[in-house]
This record gives C-alpha cells, sequence and structure tokens, in this order.
C-alpha cells in the first residue's frame, strides 16, 4: 500500500531574465484576520477574497536567489522562527534547492521587517546564518530602526517585533553593511526605492538584455484585495499615506510597461503580470516554464 506524503513539496522555482536566473523560494505563509488592513471595512475585504475563492487572508512569504555574472545573491531571509510555524522555511528550501548558505556573497533586503529580515541570524547562537554574505539595504531602514526615539514612541507589538528583532538580526553584519541610496546594487540588480510601508523599502528590477524583471517587495500584502482595491493599506504600514501612492506608482509602472513581477506577498511562486482592469488591477500569474 503507497504511504501518503507528510510533506508538502519543496518551494523552488526557476525563471529566467536574460543571462540571470532567478530563483523563489517560499518561506511559507502568514494567515490572519483582516483587522491590520486599512482604507477598507472588514465585510468589504472579505467579499473581496470570497469572491476569489479565498477563506481567509493568506500572506505568503517569498524569498529570491538572484544567479548573475558567477556571483550569488539572496533578497530576503524570510522569517525565521520569530513569526509563525507555517514560515520559516526558507533554509529547509535553500537546502532543498542545493544551495549552501555560505555560498551567498550578499543578501539584499527590501526593509526590515521580521518577515524579511529575521532569517539573518540565529538567535540560539548568535551567529550570521550568511557567514559570507554582505547585508545589502536601504540607508533610511538602519536609520529608522535604530532611531531610539522612534522605538520609544512606537507600540509595544512594533517595539518588540520590528525594532528590537530588526537590531538584533542585523547587527552581526555591522562590519559588513553596505547602505544604498539607488542605483545598481549587485551585477543587473537596481534598486529603486518605494518608502512609505517602511522608510527605506525597495523594490529591484532584474535587468539581462533586453528582459526585465520586476521584484516589488511588499508593495502588496493580500494580492486579492490591494489590486482591487490600491488605496489599502495595512496597520505596520511605517507611513500608510506614502505606502498607497508607492503602490499606485508600481502598479502603474508595470501594468502600462507589461513588465514581469514578483513580490514577497504573492502566491509562490509569483511570477505574474499585472493588467489594469478599470481602476483596478488583476494580477495574472505566469505559466509554468519547464526549460531553462
Ligand atoms: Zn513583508
Amino acid at each position: 500500500m503507497s504511504r501518503i506524503p507528510q510533506q508538502q513539496i519543496p518551494g523552488i522555482y526557476h525563471r529566467r531574465v536574460g543571462d540571470i536566473l532567478v530563483t523563489a523560494l517560499s518561506d511559507g505563509h502568514l494567515d490572519g484576520g483582516l483587522d491590520v488592513l486599512r482604507q477598507i471595512s472588514e465585510a468589504e475585504a472579505r467579499q473581496i477574497l470570497t469572491e476569489r475563492f479565498r477563506p481567509a487572508r493568506r500572506t505568503p512569504v517569498n524569498a529570491f536567489l538572484v544567479y548573475s555574472s558567477g556571483r550569488l545573491a539572496l533578497i530576503e531571509t524570510g522569517s525565521g522562527n520569530y513569526l509563525a510555524p507555517t514560515a520559516g522555511k526558507l533554509m529547509a528550501n535553500l537546502k532543498a534547492a542545493g544551495v549552501d548558505p555560505a555560498d551567498i556573497e550578499a543578501v539584499l533586503l527590501t526593509h526590515m521587517h521580521p518577515d524579511h529580515s529575521a532569517g539573518l541570524t540565529d538567535m540560539t547562537t548568535a551567529r550570521r546564518n550568511y557567514a559570507n554574505a554582505e547585508l545589502v539595504m536601504h540607508e533610511n531602514e538602519p536609520r529608522h530602526w535604530f532611531d531610539d526615539a522612534k522605538m520609544a514612541a512606537a507600540t509595544e507589538r512594533a517595539k518588540k517585533l520590528y525594532f528590537q528583532a530588526g537590531r538584533e538580526q542585523v547587527l552581526p553584519y555591522k562590519d559588513r553593511w553596505r547602505l544604498f541610496n539607488r542605483g545598481e546594487v549587485f551585477p543587473g540588480v537596481t534598486a529603486i526605492p518605494r518608502p512609505g510601508h517602511t522608510p527605506g523599502h525597495t523594490t529591484f528590477l532584474i535587468s539581462s538584455g533586453k528582459e526585465q524583471l520586476l521584484i516589488w517587495g511588499d508593495t502588496v500584502h493580500v494580492p486579492e484585495v490591494q489590486t482591487a482595491r490600491p488605496e489599502v493599506c495595512m496597520e505596520f504600514d511605517t507611513d500608510a499615506a506614502a505606502a498607497a501612492a508607492s503602490r499606485r506608482q508600481v502598479f502603474d509602472m508595470v501594468a502600462t510597461d507589461r513588465l514581469a513581477i514578483s513580490g514577497m506577498h504573492l502566491h509562490f511562486p509569483g511570477f505574474a503580470h499585472l493588467a489594469r482592469r478599470g481602476a483596478a488591477y488583476e494580477l495574472i500569474p505566469e505559466a509554468w516554464e519547464q526549460a531553462l
């Protein structure tokens, strides 16, 4: 008799962008309520999800390897063991992808939030999970999250989960930070800041030859709701109005330019296009590609 599988398959998917190979890796997902949404009632958000066959809010968490010019970078590190048992799977998926974390030369962060930066350091040993990597992020991120006055003014939850977690995770990399403002930060990877969700929230445009892919970071957290209603923000946006403005700019750009995208909170593997639908948008997932 056949044994029934006890585990999901590894979350790994490769996609070419010209000469660059991008590998989407799943960290898992975070399920939660709709009370964290802003600019929309819970009833309206629930209706949008129900119409799209989603019983509840599910926020996937993704990271991406970038193989470019013989070098290897990792965009984001997942959530470590800070958030939920359904997440924190990045290390296992890296291993399943055959990648030794010691071979990663650069870790690029879209921002310092626990579902992105909390996999940087193993807190049981205080050792870097990516022993040889430099840490590459927008200059406004450490500036904001290491600001004691801002931390003092934050809610208890934000103090612990954002300021404290962020600090303890990035500090072991302090002698190997590379802070940017914008521009090319890794071969073929250009940082385009889209502040609001956090002060240094950044998208990464991957370009090779005629091909491009925008990894849009946290442009959305609940893709079904925020493509239908781009004004919808999250409780944990540092500046909600700026986050909504950034989202509209990114949406407009990728829809107009027919630019391929992926993101940290799109359903795995997250490669998609965004189509304009009147005042709203629709995500169209890319077809599976067998050839590399
Ligand atoms: Zn996030």
